[in-house]
């Protein structure tokens, strides 16, 4: 098994991945809070992590992926203030929070397939699993980790040495945000302490309820992931995930209650993916005009075009979001896409060459192991579609990477877009000549010449300018 290593947030820096049980890899994923569509920096975010469960998959691990949904409980601050997103959505829209659930998740899911995200082995609503939620809490309550004030229970953060582990924060910084919090919360015993269930709710409109040993009520957020990843990934888990912002307060909570409750380690590497800003800062869904993945379609842009745009940045970076990154992207896809369609077309020049083919795996393997460097993969794949081989082991190596880049890129252009793109690859190849011309390089001109020979396609100067025909 190949060597693959990455930056923990727990420990700090880059460690060598071993996971727990020898080839196999448990892997949970912070899923959406389905109150609205999924914007494009949520989405850089899942094809990040689609990245480290492909590289898994590629490296020979047996991967399973567990992923929630977020249908309850999860209040606009982040943290225990603030109205509740599910009711904000319904109210907004006119509808139940379960159908608002419903239709968001689905839009999720239509999003994960444009961009060819792996769905997850399992995705779990958070409303599915009340009884195991309410079973931890009362672990919670039994071992001494949680105490009941003003009618919710809450996790007395108190009762751990290390709850800060995961996050720069600390107690002192912490209270200047919870001093700015105009909606502080008087029953809290520490700062830090959370909701594990709510049942004196602040909101009357509060639709989803259901009964518990405390009274009736709901979750609150951060139980579902601890419950969901220990339902079905059991009691030591390898990998986490999630973006940055989710890293306090809600996997040092998820963290807390978790290791409380099974009273050991739980999660061994913390995986976080940086924001996509654009150049007014983080994007996020509750600053409204939220720019998704239908947006991008309609401005004509292949949602592959932005998983490229993704994978060129290291996930470690935060990403700046523009258009004229996109268009540049745009044209560099189609043009890898052209050439990718090229050499499948001229493939049967004879075998593989297993020998070339092994040492760009290799190198892809390596790059990719090594933090995910995905735009070292991307670099990689660009030395094959220029390297001193047959097309046959060309071939073989895109589709191979692209078991892990998923760029579609030996998936048929359509017929009549195959002209349109040679069309427009000739008119640059004439353009280019023309201006080689111009700067007396003849040399240079010559050889563009050839090269359209060499792809059939016969070039011819008049006063008029240059035209182009197919050679008989
Ligand atoms: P949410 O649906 O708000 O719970 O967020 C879903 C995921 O997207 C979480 O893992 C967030 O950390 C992540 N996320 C939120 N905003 C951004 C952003 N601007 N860039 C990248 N990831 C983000
Ligand atoms: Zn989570």
């Amino acid at each position: 098994m190949s060597r693959i290593r990455f930056y923990n947030t727990l420990t700090k820096k880059v460690d060598d991945f071993k996971p727990v049980v020898e080839g196999k890899v448990s892997l949970y994923t912070c899923g959406p809070t389905v109150y609205h569509f999924a914007h494009i920096g949520n989405l850089r975010c899942y094809i990040m992590e689609d990245i480290l469960d492909r590289t898994l998959r590629y490296a020979g691990y047996d991967v399973k992926r567990v992923m929630n949904i977020t249908d309850v409980g999860h209040l606009s601050s982040d943290a225990d203030t603030g109205n509740d997103k599910m009711v904000e959505g319904a109210k907004r829209e006119h509808k139940t929070v379960m159908e608002i659930a419903k239709f968001y998740a689905d839009a999720f899911f239509s999003d994960l397939n444009k961009l060819n995200i792996r769905m997850p082995d399992v995705v779990e609503p958070a409303t599915n699993c009340i009884p195991e939620f309410i079973n931890m809490i009362q672990g919670l309550l039994d071992k001494g980790y949680a105490y009941q004030a003003g009618d919710n229970i809450y996790f007395d953060t108190s009762k751990l040495e290390n709850y800060y582990a995961l996050t720069n924060q600390n107690e002192d910084n912490l209270m200047v945000g919870v001093r700015d919090d105009v909606d502080e919360d008087t029953n809290k015993k520490n700062k830090a302490d959370f909701v594990l269930w709510f049942t004196k709710s602040k909101f009357e409109d509060q639709e989803l309820k259901w009964e518990s040993p405390w009274g009736v009520g709901y979750p609150g957020w951060h139980i579902e992931c601890s419950c969901i990843s220990m339902k079905h990934l059991g009691e030591r888990i390898d990998i986490h995930c999630g973006g940055v912002d989710n890293i306090f307060p809600h996997h040092t909570n998820e963290i807390a209650q978790s290791e409380a409750f099974i009273g050991h380690k739980w999660c061994n590497y913390w995986f976080h993916v940086h924001h996509l800003v654009d150049k007014n800062g983080k994007m996020s869904k509750s600053k409204g005009g939220i720019l998704t993945v239908s947006v991008l379609e309609e401005k004509g842009y292949n949602p592959l075009v932005y998983r490229m745009f993704c994978l060129q940045s290291h996930y470690r970076k935060p990403l700046e979001f523009s258009y004229e990154v996109m268009d540049n992207m745009k044209a560099a896809y189609d043009k890898l896409i052209r050439t990718t369609n090229r050499i499948k077309k001229d493939a049967n020049d004879g075998a593989v060459d297993k020998a070339v083919f092994d040492s760009y795996k290799e190198k892809f393997l390596d790059a990719l192991g090594d933090d995910f460097n995905t735009s070292m993969a991307i670099t990689l794949l660009y030395e094959v579609l220029k390297a001193d081989t047959n097309n046959a082991t060309k071939l073989a190596l895109i589709e191979d990477f692209d078991q892990v880049l998923c760029l579609d890129l030996t998936k048929e252009v359509e017929a009549a877009s195959v002209d349109s793109e040679l069309e427009g690859f000739i008119n640059e190849k004439i353009a280019e000549r023309a201006e080689a011309k111009k700067n007396k390089d003849f040399a240079k001109a010559d050889a563009i010449r050839d090269e359209l020979l060499s792809k059939g396609i016969v070039l011819k100067d008049s006063r008029e300018g240059t035209t182009w025909s197919l050679a008989e």
